[in-house]
């Protein structure tokens, strides 16, 4: 066969695409093109002419016909982009979603309040943060970058964990390629690592000042209608039980043993359910205070639930 350039390429993959379900099939196509080739988008936008090797073209082949299939493009690439990070995923945990940034400008928020809003004199402890049921890292590693940005990362500690063993060990590669891995633990836990535990190369107070998760919240129910892409991902870090909230609830239970007084929980939920999160609150957490953030669709997205305290109002 003769030998195609970028561009001819480009136009069938998006073809192919177009007739299997993909929303996106432009952006898939260039996307697996530049990954064949080794290359980034910018440059098979730039090039239609260019010509493709017969290694290229057979490995774009491939990975068309896998996400005709309804492989997510993440997983092909083995890379989704998360807050401004390039982050390696697989079938060990779930695709960062865009609007889970939300949670880290929030987290770095607060971090930065407590950080500087009051004397810190040396030897003060570091802020706690805990990232319950991290996945990939995404949140925990693009919070530590975030915070060393600001040449904060040296006075926080986050404990990154996961019941998945294999999560775990994808979260520590990110935290490591992302050179934070001084500053985030990760570890196998259901929800929060038991108090005391160590969790190196971390000191770890038992008390956590911020936590921030994004937890399995879509209701059993509805898995099955989910869009095909999302069947390739671990159903345990999306099901969340009959009300999508069985997570969330015993998380929330944890809050009160484990959550410093003054600190704040940040809980992703799905858009449909603020109303419950603040009626969870209420109920469990008496004297808490509770409000929902909307994501930049308009969408409740995130809990944020404080527990009270001296000197916070
Ligand atoms: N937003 C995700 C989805 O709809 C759900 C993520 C989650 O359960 N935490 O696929």
């Amino acid at each position: 066969m003769a030998m195609r350039t970028i561009g001819e390429l480009v136009r069938e993959g998006t073809a192919r695409l177009a007739t299997s379900g993909s929303d996106t099939p432009r952006l898939d196509a260039e996307l697996l093109l530049a990954d064949a080739i080794g290359a980034d988008r910018t440059a098979v936008i730039a090039h239609p002419e260019a010509p493709v090797g017969v290694d290229g073209s057979a490995r774009f082949r491939e990975h068309l016909e896998r996400r005709a299939a309804g492989e997510p493009v993440a997983y092909l690439r083995g890379l989704k982009e998360f807050h401004g990070l390039a982050f390696a995923v697989d079938r060990r945990a779930l695709i960062p979603r865009p609007e889970t940034e939300l949670i880290v400008d929030m987290a770095r928020a607060e971090l930065v309040e407590r950080l500087t809003g009051s004397a810190r004199p040396a030897g003060t402890p570091p802020v706690v943060v805990a990232d319950v049921g991290t996945g990939c890292g995404a949140i925990a590693v693009a919070l530590a970058v975030a915070l060393r940005r600001l040449g904060m990362l040296g006075e926080v500690e986050i404990v990154a964990s996961d019941i998945s063993p294999e999560a775990v060990d994808l979260a520590r590669e990110n935290a490591v390629a992302h050179a934070v891995a001084d500053r985030v633990g990760v570890v196998a836990a259901d929800l929060l690592p038991p108090a005391g535990l160590a969790v190196p190369p971390l000191r770890m107070r038992a008390e956590v000042d911020v936590v921030v998760a994004n937890l399995p919240y879509v209701r059993s129910g509805d898995l099955a209608g989910l869009p095909p892409p999302v069947s390739f991902e671990p159903a345990a870090a999306l099901d969340g039980g009959p009300d999508g909230l069985a997570q969330v609830r015993r998380l929330v239970d944890l809050l009160p043993g484990r959550l410093a007084v003054g600190g704040v929980a940040l809980l992703e939920i799905g858009a449909g359910q603020g109303e419950a999160i603040a009626e969870m609150a209420a109920e469990r957490l008496p004297g808490w205070s509770c409000s929902v953030s909307r994501d930049l669709g308009g969408l409740p997205r995130i809990g944020r639930l404080e527990r009270a305290g001296a000197g916070r109002q």
